[in-house]
């Protein structure tokens, strides 16, 4: 099971947290992973920015927010008898926090190796705090670093694990445990390479975390508990009426968390499917409802299913100057760059005349994009073989994703036609062979209208 961020989040919900675990490790063994209490990475990734820059000031005062957050949770959930251990624990982690956050301050640089290091400290936080809640109400709790169990290449900021020896030592690690009766707690979100520094699995990657675990344990299922009722046929902060799916395949909830749902880390799917092992997206503030169930294979098909969207990319153009590049070797060797740094292609769309062609990447993925792309194209850009490279930032993606969506005739023609009514400019479209998703590029101030538009004309809201 994982808790994300706003189960984490308040000494009611970490109640709640521990409530579900005992329950649950009641009945079978079971494995937790955390996330960090909400807006943490974001407030550590925030004071190592400034750090950066020299902010002394800025750094301190959110040093200090980052203990209080903690501090206040710690006192209102920790009984009396525990609170000094509690609290030595975290002010260990907050201290190595802030420790690596002076030597940023000091080289006025965030190499992304500390980074990584920093990070997990949130994780460390919360999940310190869970286990020693847990303990305090009698359950044998232990605590695993995430870096101990999972193995990953050394890609820091979105590392990809390596399956093999992350099953050796979660068995090795986490079943004698298990077995003994204990709930052993790890820390989401990172692991570490084979040389022993500790990676991120890029932002929301606690998800990723569960499903590795999953897959390393042959466990029977995963649960992952959030703050809404389940999958939905939208956002629900974009879409009011949007519904929760009751069930929906792997592919389609690949495709929804590719495409930006916010709901699961984008390869949270990967281990899952080899293995068959079936995903419960659940609801903290309201567990007695049975959420979704992801699976391999489902019967229920009707036609596009949800729709998503991301704000948070920008569109990539290629373009030759010359005949003499072969334009095929130019978009493959695009795409090794784009995979050396495991920087993902959202959508890939080529004219076959001016041979150029554009692909989608994640805002968050573009710096180290680019440089991989620049590098590996130095030669044709210095001989002005191909143009400079454009990044177009103002545009969001929308994906309509369905597994009926297959030959369903005029649907993309309806969807198409949907959004033009909103007087909205379709910038590139992409469609894959397997008919499960169409991607859709716009405008990104157009991106709410369209998802609206799509919604109601499919009728999502309704079964
Ligand atoms: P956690 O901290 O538990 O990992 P996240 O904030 O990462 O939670 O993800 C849950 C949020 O995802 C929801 O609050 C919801 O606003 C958003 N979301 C985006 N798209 C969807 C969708 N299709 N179905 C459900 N939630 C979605
Ligand atoms: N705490 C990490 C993040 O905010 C991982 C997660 O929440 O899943 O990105
Ligand atoms: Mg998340």
């Amino acid at each position: 099971m994982k808790f994300g961020g706003t189960s984490m989040g308040s000494p009611e919900s970490l109640r709640t947290v521990a409530e579900i675990c005992g329950g649950e490790r009641s009945r079978r063994p079971t494995v937790v992973t955390v996330s960090a209490m909400s807006k943490v990475t974001d407030m550590l990734l925030e004071t190592m920015y400034r750090a950066e820059r020299g902010d002394a000031e800025g750094m301190e005062e959110n040093l200090r927010r980052i203990a209080a957050r903690h501090e206040d949770a710690c006192v209102a959930i920790i009984p009396e008898d525990r609170l000094d251990e509690t609290r030595e624990q975290l002010a260990a982690l907050l201290s190595r926090f802030e420790q690596i956050a002076r030597g940023m301050m000091m080289l006025r640089e965030r190499p992304p190796r500390a980074l990584d290091e920093a990070l997990s400290i949130g994780e460390m936080l919360s999940a310190t705090m869970l286990v020693q809640f847990l303990e305090a109400q009698g359950q044998r709790a232990t605590l695993v670093p995430g870096y101990e169990v999972i193995v990953t290449d050394p890609v820091h900021g979105n590392a990809t694990p390596r399956m093999e020896l992350t099953s050796f030592k979660c068995r090795e690690m986490l079943l004698p445990a298990l077995l003994d009766g204990h709930l052993p707690v790890v820390t989401g979100f990172c692991g570490a390479s084979e040389q022993g520094a500790v990676t991120t699995l890029g932002r929301g990657g606690s998800d990723f975390t569960a499903t590795i675990l999953a897959a390393a344990l042959d466990a029977q299922e995963v649960w992952i508990w959030t703050d809404v009722d389940g999958i939905m046929s939208a956002d629900p902060r974009m879409v009011p009426d949007a519904r929760v799916l009751p069930e929906i395949t792997y592919n389609e909830a690949a495709e929804l968390a590719y495409n930006g749902a916010k709901v699961l880390h984008p390869r949270t799917l990967l281990p899952l499917a080899p293995k068959g092992i079936p995903l419960w997206s659940k609801n903290t503030f309201n567990p007695k409802y049975p959420g979704t169930r992801i699976v391999a294979h489902s019967d229920e098909k009707h036609g596009a299913r949800a729709v998503t969207s991301s704000s948070n990319v920008v569109l990539v153009n290629v373009e030759p100057a010359s005949a003499a590049v072969n334009p095929s070797l130019l978009m493959a060797r695009c795409l090794e760059a784009m995979a050396r740094v495991n920087a993902e292609v959202l959508t890939f769309s080529s004219s076959s005349y001016r041979q150029s062609f554009c692909f989608l990447v994640r805002r968050t993925e573009l710096a180290e994009a680019m440089r991989s792309v620049e590098s590996v194209l130095a030669l044709e850009l210095n001989h002005g073989y191909i143009r400079p490279i454009e990044a177009n930032d103002d545009v969001g993606l929308l994906a309509v994703v369905g597994e009926g969506m297959k030959g369903e005739p005029g649907l993309a023609g309806r969807i198409f036609t949907a959004i033009s009514r909103e007087h909205v400019n379709i910038i590139a479209i992409s469609q894959g062979s397997s008919e499960l998703t169409i991607a859709i590029v716009v405008r990104r101030e157009d991106v709410d209208k369209a998802v609206k538009a799509v919604h109601a004309e499919c009728g999502m809201a309704t079964a």
